[in-house]
């Protein structure tokens, strides 16, 4: 093999080893909490946290309209109970129940409000805790193949990379220093193939007694054009 296949081989093991780094940030950059996820849980954490409140609601309204109604009835015995009391007295208490069921009243139309709403919260909440974990199921899924895939590319990396030490080590240290600056600058193509006498990164054609050179292999010639290294394919 000539000194520029060799380089030309490198280079497409090179090319490889980038398309799988390509994928494999590609792949990392998918990793983790989708947009849609992360809104799901926001909105699931904010319907459960009204359900909560209303059902607290609902919770110490019918604390306290049993608070009353119990209260009613001990007043009520107390009133006609038949014990002595004055006529005030017996007007005090007649007024103090009076009032007792007027604000029981109010509260219990209160509560038929707050029972209303909290069914529609708790109407709402299911729904978006169904959604949550229907994305939650779909992101599983994903994060599932992504991570095979990752697992699967970080092999062939493995594998890129033990052909590449094998590839390079047939190269001289000087080819190799220029494969590299070359690369660098001809983004990443530094070796170029020659197909039917021209170029094929820039397509113009190389001079016979170049390409004779080329062909023969025991130096490394350029295109004039674009400079990359020259292997006649
Ligand atoms: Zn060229």
């Amino acid at each position: 093999m000539s000194r520029a296949q060799y380089l030309y081989r490198l280079q497409a093991i090179d090319s490889q080893i980038d398309e799988t780094n390509q994928y494999l940030a590609r792949i990392k950059a998918n990793l983790g909490k989708t947009k849609a996820l992360l809104n799901a849980e926001a909105k699931a954490k904010t319907t459960a946290q009204s359900l909560r409140e209303v059902k607290t609601r609902l919770t110490n309204f019918e604390f306290e309209l049993k608070g009353l109604s119990d209260k009613i009835k001990t007043q009520e015995k107390r009133l006609y109970g038949g014990k002595n009391m004055t006529a005030k007295e017996a007007g005090n208490l007649q007024e103090e129940v009076a009032s007792l069921k007027r604000r029981y009243a109010t509260i219990e139309e209160q509560l038929l409000e707050i029972m209303i709403a909290t069914e529609e919260t708790e109407t709402i909440d299911n729904e978006t805790q169904a959604t949550l974990v229907e994305i939650q199921a779909t992101w599983k899924d994903e994060q599932a193949k992504l991570t095979l895939l990752q697992r699967q590319f970080e092999q062939k990396l493995v594998s890129l990379k033990e052909q590449r030490s094998i590839a390079a080590s047939k190269i001289n240290a000087s080819d190799m220093a220029e494969y590299n600056q070359l690369r660098a600058k001809k983004n990443r193509r530094a070796v170029t193939g020659v197909k039917e006498g021209a170029c094929l990164a820039c397509n113009v054609s190389i001079s016979n007694s170049k390409l004779q050179r080329t062909r023969a292999g025991n130096d490394l010639n350029y295109c004039g054009t674009c400079g990359r290294i020259l292997y006649v394919l």
